[in-house]
């Protein structure tokens, strides 16, 4: 029989194939499949773990001292039990053998099937055994992770002609969400988190359908389960029919058809009906994205989420040559075009290991999000800070770089970060180091920022609206979190005025302004956008073309005269329906 199961729609189009559950833990178990000649190689390396956790275990019962509570050794009776039993490794060897999973994936694919059986066990005991194999699986995992080499990666094969898969899991940590940039997986359904949530996010930059918020997902759905994706609706079928299954391949075809038809305004320049030249550049993660953002016809990178370069390292910073490194490969990748770096935003959804006393505090921050985060964090790291300043700096001398500070809401954090800046180039100065000059913006995130917007422009030479954070801190909602996820609304008029009005005041005053939220990368918004005289819009590149095909499409003049009645709403409700109404109407008079 087949389910339906609802979520929040956050990365469009439909997917289709079958369930991968991964507890959230273990997201970061490598993912890949073998070849036919790699299996033996696979099952060896599982067989080769299993004795040595077994040893140990065995070591450790022996080895124990005699008043050590007698529930101890009863304890490493059970796990010696676990690691031998056929339930656990002749399984997980069929997940090789007839899947060809990698040992890791294999293994992990497996607990999750004998988790579901101890959770539905009656027996209380029995069903607290789960944590007792969680452990031996960890430590499985563990010693697989310390033999595992470069011959392994050598051997992954593409998952061309296996079954598409869909990841499962409670919860997907931004961190590890980069690690399906690599993987095998089609698309993804979470339990938990929110339209604008990091993950989400990086869902929509990896371009794969993505429910997320979708409750107890990981607890209805199987492993293996034939699963439909809608990206668009938010829905998720489980188990579905053949007419239903016949009606989602069409849409996918259609929605395939939909993007050749976009790509082929890759090279046209956005230029609305009026005439007016829009700016469009690409958010990306990591330097390896630069070639999608060309690809997508960007004019420069908007928003480089350096973030993400100091995430899974188990707590170690990278210094400030990896960093350099890492800079320069995007702006060399750029070829010439502006490369906006903003300087690390951690805290709130996007936690850093522990490495030093403030992230102590950091973890142990009453609410993240309005603790140390971003600047806040830089700031507090003045070593850590000039650091990332130099990389920056030095990869300056390869193309055009931006330096974008976020979270920034006070002028005083401006004047900090210009001392820093200051201090960062006359260290270069001393060490012969090669930099250009770079322009510093600001984000407009805090709607404190968005207020006082003309006296931070009088230190800032430009200004990026993160709409993410902006509604986030006007309407008071978290936004990873799917339970208020209905009311983080961006048609609220306070946050409409918001923007609008940083629009208005940056170019009053003469300098640049974009958009590099995900409201920039919504179709729904572009010409309110553009009608409050927005020239710049960043995004993920998989969004690029569809947002300028709304430009061309795009009276922006109209649209600003259109601004009193959507801006003065009375709720979100009126200003959607006002620009819905709009919309429906340049439709047909295009
Ligand atoms: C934003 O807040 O809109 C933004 C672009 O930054 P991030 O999503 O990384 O917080
Ligand atoms: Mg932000």
């Amino acid at each position: 029989m087949s389910i339906q199961l609802f979520g929040l729609a956050v990365s469009r189009g439909v997917a289709i194939g079958r369930a991968v559950l991964v507890a959230a833990s273990r997201v970061d178990v490598a993912h890949y499949f073998v070849d036919d000649s790699q299996v033996d190689f696979e099952i060896n390396r599982l067989r080769i773990a299993r004795d040595e956790v077994a040893a140990e275990l065995t070591t450790l019962q022996r080895d124990m001292p005699a008043d050590a509570p007698g529930e101890l050794s009863a304890l490493l009776d059970v796990h010696l039990l676990l690691i031998h039993d056929e339930a656990l490794t002749d399984a997980t060897k069929q997940w090789i053998r007839g899947r060809h999973y990698n040992a890791e994936w294999a293994l992990s694919a497996q607990l999750e099937v004998l988790a579901r059986q101890f959770d539905e066990m009656e027996d209380e005991y029995l069903r607290e055994r789960k944590a007792d194999l969680e452990q031996v699986v960890e430590r499985l995992l563990r010693v697989m992770a310390r033999g595992a080499n470069a011959s392994v990666a050598s051997h992954r094969r593409d998952a061309a002609g296996e079954d598409p898969l869909i990841l499962v899991a409670n919860d997907v940590a931004p961190a590890d969400m980069m690690q399906f940039k690599r993987s095998v997986f089609t698309g993804f359904i979470t339990d938990v988190g929110g339209k604008t949530s990091h993950t989400a996010i990086v869902a929509r930059s990896l371009d794969i359908p993505a429910v997320v918020g979708a409750r107890e997902a990981s607890r209805i759905i199987r492993q293996d389960d034939w699963i439909v994706i809608d990206g668009d609706a938010g829905v998720v079928i489980v188990s579905p029919s053949p007419i239903l299954l016949e009606e989602y391949r069409f849409r996918q075809r259609q929605s395939e058809l939909e993007r050749a038809r976009l790509s082929r305004l890759r090279f046209t320049p956005a230029v609305t009906l009026d005439g007016e030249r829009i700016e469009l550049l690409a958010n990306i993660e990591l330097p390896s994205d630069a070639p999608v953002a060309l690809q997508a016809g960007a004019m420069g990178v908007g928003l480089f989420r350096s973030e993400f370069l100091f995430m899974n390292r188990g707590g170690e910073l990278p210094g400030e040559d990896e960093q350099f490194e890492a800079y320069k490969a995007a702006v060399v990748a750029m070829n010439g075009m502006p490369v906006t770096i903003r300087t690390v935003d951690i805290g709130a959804d996007k936690p850093l290991e522990r490495m030093s006393i403030n992230d102590l505090r950091h973890e142990h921050a009453l609410n993240p999000a309005l603790g140390l985060r971003a600047i806040r964090w830089s700031l507090s790291e003045p070593g850590m800070f000039r650091q990332q300043l130099r990389a920056i700096l030095r990869a300056s001398a390869f193309g055009k770089v931006k330096l974008l500070i976020p979270m920034v809401a006070h002028l005083s954090e401006a004047q900090l970060v210009l001392d820093a800046l200051a201090r960062a180039k006359q260290q270069l100065r001393e060490a012969g180091r090669a930099f250009d000059d770079i322009e510093v913006g600001a984000m407009v995130e805090v709607p404190a920022a968005a207020l006082v917007l003309p006296s931070l422009l009088k230190l800032f030479d430009f200004a990026s609206i993160g709409t993410n954070d902006l509604i986030q801190y006007t309407l008071a909602i978290d936004r990873a979190d799917e339970a208020v996820a209905h009311l983080y609304d961006p048609w609220h008029p306070a946050v409409l005025q918001l923007i609008s009005g940083a629009i208005t005041q940056a170019r009053i005053a003469g300098k640049q302004i974009s958009v590099c939220g995900e409201m920039a990368g919504d179709p729904s918004f572009t010409e309110l956008l553009l009608g409050m005289g927005l020239r710049s819009f960043s995004m993920h590149p998989s969004q690029l073309l569809a947002i300028k095909q709304r430009i061309l499409r795009t009276d922006a003049s109209r649209w600003a005269g259109r601004l009193g009645s959507l801006l003065g709403a009375d709720d979100p409700q009126t200003a959607c329906a006002a620009a819905k109404r709009a919309q429906v109407g340049q439709q047909i008079a295009t």
